[in-house]
Parts: C-alpha cells; structure tokens; sequence
C-alpha cells in the first residue's frame, strides 16, 4: 500500500462511524486520520483562546497531533495549542516549572537545561505537547520514573463556559484532572517538578535471550535511569537493550557482555536496518537529561510517519507472563510489525493513569502502515493479555470495549463525576469520549 492509499484508507476506517465529511484536511501526524473539524484555530492568548471556545458548540483541544486515534478528533472547532508555548516562570523555591499547554518537550527540555534544571522523564520522542502528552498518560521508562504526567504539579482549565480553573498538587480533584483525556475543558498552563539537571549515558545491548529475561527481569530493569528492550519476537530474542545511566551512578562503567546479550559496537536503530542517523547518542558518550531520555532527536522534526501504533500496560508482577502471551501467538501479527518496546513505569496516583497505584510494564507496537491488518490482530492481542487485568494507552490504536476498559480503572466512575462537573452540558465530547467515557 502506498502513502496515499495509506492515508485513505485509514481516513475511512476512522471516519466511518461518523458520516461526516471533513472540510479540512489536517492529519494527525501518522496520516490515518483526517479530523473531521470544520476549521482548526490557533489561539496566541487567553483572551483569543476564551474567544474561540465560547464561540464553538463542540470545540476540541489539539496538541501536537501525535495520537494515533480519533481522541483528539471533532466534527466542529479544533483549538490547536502550538502557539501557546511559552516557559512562563521557575519556581526555584518550590522547585516548578509554569509552561503554557503547546511547549513540546523538546523546548522545555533545552530552556531547563539552560537554567540548570531537569525533568525526571522524556518520552520517546521530543516533540510531543506537554498537555496533550500528560492528558493521555504518556511515558517513558524506569522502574522509578512515573509517567509524564505523575510530575504535573499544577494545572489551570479553561472550561466550556469561558472560565478558568486551579489546581495544585493537593487540592480536591487534583489525581483527577491531570490525565484529562481532553474531556475537562481545554489546559491553558502546568506546573511540573523540576530537579537540578543531570548526564545520562546510553548503552546498546544486542541478543538477549528471553530465559535470560526470565530470570534476570528485576536486575535488566533495575540497570539503569531508564531501559528499554526492542524485539522482533522472533527466536525467543530480545533484539536490543537500550540501558540509559545516570552519570553519577555507581554503575557506569561499559562492559562488553550483558547476562549473554552483547555491547553494541556501532551507533543502532531500534530497527537495525535503519540509519541511525536520528537516534539520540549511544556507546556510553554522556549527554544532558533531554538528549538522552529520548530515543529520538529533537533536531529530526518529521511532520508525519508512515507507521502506527499500540500499547498495552499490565501489572509489573505480570510482566514476564504477559510478554510469553505475545511470544506465543507473534507470528499472527508479525507480518504487520515493525518492531516493539518493552518499558517499565513506576506507580502513581493519578485516576485515569494505567500505572495508578500499580507498578506496569507496557508492551508496545510500532506497527506497518495497514490498518485493516493492524486492527484485525488487536483483538487477539487484547484477548492474550487479557488474564493480566491489561489496559491499552489512550492515545494509540485498541478495540477494547469500554465496560471492560473502565472495569480496570477503579477511580473511572469519580473522573466520570468531575468530567460532569467540569464540563455539565458535555461541550468537549467527542465520538472516542461518547464511547469510551
Ligand atoms: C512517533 C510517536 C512517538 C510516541 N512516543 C510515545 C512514548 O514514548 N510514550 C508514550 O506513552 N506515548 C508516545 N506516543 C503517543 C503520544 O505521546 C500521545 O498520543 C500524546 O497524547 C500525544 O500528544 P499530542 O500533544 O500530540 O496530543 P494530541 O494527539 O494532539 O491530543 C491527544 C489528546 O490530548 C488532548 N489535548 C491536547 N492538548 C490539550 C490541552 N491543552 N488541554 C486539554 N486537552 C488537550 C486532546 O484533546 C486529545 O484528547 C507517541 C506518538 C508518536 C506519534
């Protein structure tokens, strides 16, 4: 299938519950969905911004279009946040950072480290929105490291009726509003934790078995600041381990052998075929938290990509078990994958995070661009982790059902109750929320 017939034939897929002709032709950054807005704005101001949401009968927030489904989607007015994107103040006593909703992370990452401070955690790319990341949970890895959105330590809502909301850290309600899903209203600034800025080094282990994994699950993870194991599962194989390690760690030190799997002697893609052109620094060469964290750089800025994805978090204690699930029914979905992550995420409290009160491991899919097969395997996928309580991620591609999706959030009847409050004639839902909501 080519691009075009790509971006076509996923339009369809995802317009077709919603008989609606779109009458503007943004995509979201993979290309599988056009938003069925009828314009799209981009707000410079509060004020232009209140402007713009009063205005609007179904108005919707859009990040940095980097959701692989129709959450961000609408039939009436997109409100994109890229030109709300300032670092509007540190916090040095309380140790925040104010931004506005659009800053990608890439920006935030250099303005911080200009000043001598850090985030405790990038996802794997920089260019994603700072509301739009945490509103659907967005992680990186570490078995300390909790999702973007466990640093968000303030945030204030413009809502329906033009007004703004507050929260701190503390404040009622607070767990709730910070994984949104877009559904409260739309996210003008956030505060999040900052800590002073540290050095990172990142190794590259190729071939590691998975009866290593099994024994040695704890220990790989515990490794470094941050892992991640890429696979092709095939062969029972773990095809490269990325150990991301603090400076300052006692453990720093490169070694050549890694419980069997060995030190990459080049700079990799996770798909090894693939240049590794735009990759973030390996072979141990230390580099600042935001150049590092991510695997991607934020000097490469692909507008799109031909490639979708899913991911699906279970509980930490299920982890081995739960990738033996997938291992046993791979080569149903391998014709359609390019590769996959395993990453680990630390507990938090935020009501809709997959991670709340939970320690996860998420099992991720860079999927080829074909849709109709792509979703075809979810099902099977789903089924297979279904023993281990798993949860998909809500910005990517899953079929779950939504009884057995809001069975696994124990907090999801209280967001319920806040999303009514917040937004009582329902004026930021969308076909996704009205399903999943
Ligand atoms: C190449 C690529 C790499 C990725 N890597 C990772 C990864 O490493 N880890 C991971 O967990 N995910 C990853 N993702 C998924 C991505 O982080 C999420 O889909 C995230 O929601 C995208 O943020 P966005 O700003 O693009 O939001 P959008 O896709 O634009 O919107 C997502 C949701 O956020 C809401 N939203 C956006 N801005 C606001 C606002 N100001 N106020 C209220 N609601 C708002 C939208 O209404 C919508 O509901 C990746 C995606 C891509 C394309």
């Amino acid at each position: 299938m080519n691009r075009q017939e790509f971006i076509r034939h996923s339009s369809f897929l995802f317009m077709a519950s919603q008989f609606h002709i779109p009458t503007i032709s943004e995509t979201n950054w993979a290309g599988n969905l056009t938003y069925s807005a009828k314009k799209i704005v981009r707000p410079t101001s509060i004020e232009e911004l209140r402007k713009e949401v009063l205005a609007a009968k179904q108005p919707k927030a859009l990040g940095s279009k980097h959701s692989f489904n129709t959450i961000a989607n609408t039939t009436d007015t997109l409100i994109s946040t890229s030109k709300l994107n300032k670092l509007l103040s540190i916090d040095r006593q309380k140790m925040w950072v104010w931004v506005e909703a659009g800053i990608k992370y890439g920006t935030l990452g250099l303005l911080l480290d200009q000043a001598g401070f850090a985030l405790h955690n990038l996802a794997s790319l920089p260019h994603i929105s700072v509301a739009g990341a945490c509103a659907t949970a967005t992680h990186g890895s570490g078995d300390k490291n909790g999702n973007l959105s466990s640093a968000v330590r303030g945030l204030e809502i413009l809502k329906a009726d033009g007004t703004l909301e507050r929260w701190e850290q503390g404040n009622p309600d607070f767990n709730g509003v910070v994984v949104n899903l877009g559904a409260l209203g739309i996210v003008t600034k956030m505060a999040f934790a900052i800590q002073p800025k540290f050095e990172l080094s990142q190794f590259v282990f190729e071939n590691l078995s998975m009866n290593q994994l099994k024994d040695h699950f704890d220990e790989v993870y515990q490794e470094g600041y941050s892992v991640s194991m890429f696979t092709h599962w095939e062969n029972k194989n773990i095809n490269q381990l990325w150990i991301k390690k603090r400076s300052d760690a006692k453990n720093i030190h490169p070694v050549n052998r890694y419980f069997g799997a060995t030190a990459a002697t080049t700079h990799l893609h996770p798909i090894k075929i693939n240049s590794p052109i735009n990759c973030t620094d390996q072979m141990g060469v230390a580099g600042p938290w935001y150049e590092r964290l991510p695997h991607f750089k934020m000097g490469f800025t692909p507008s799109n990509g031909a490639e979708l994805q899913s991911e699906y978090f279970v509980p930490r204690k299920y982890a081995f078990q739960a990738i033996m699930a997938i291992e046993a029914i791979h080569s149903i979905f391998l014709p359609y994958l390019f590769v996959s992550e395993i990453r680990s995420i630390a507990a938090d409290e935020l009501w809709l995070s997959p991670a709340y009160q939970q320690d996860m491991i998420a099992i991720h899919f860079t999927w080829k661009p074909d849709s109709k097969n792509v979703m075809n395997v979810l099902p099977l996928i789903e089924a297979a982790l279904d023993p281990f309580e798993v949860k998909p991620h809500w910005g990517k591609l899953f079929t779950m059902s939504p009884q057995k999706l809001q069975s696994r959030y124990p907090k999801f009847k209280d967001f319920q109750a806040l999303a009514k409050r917040l937004d009582p004639k329902g004026q930021w839902r969308n076909d996704f929320l009205n399903r999943y909501l």
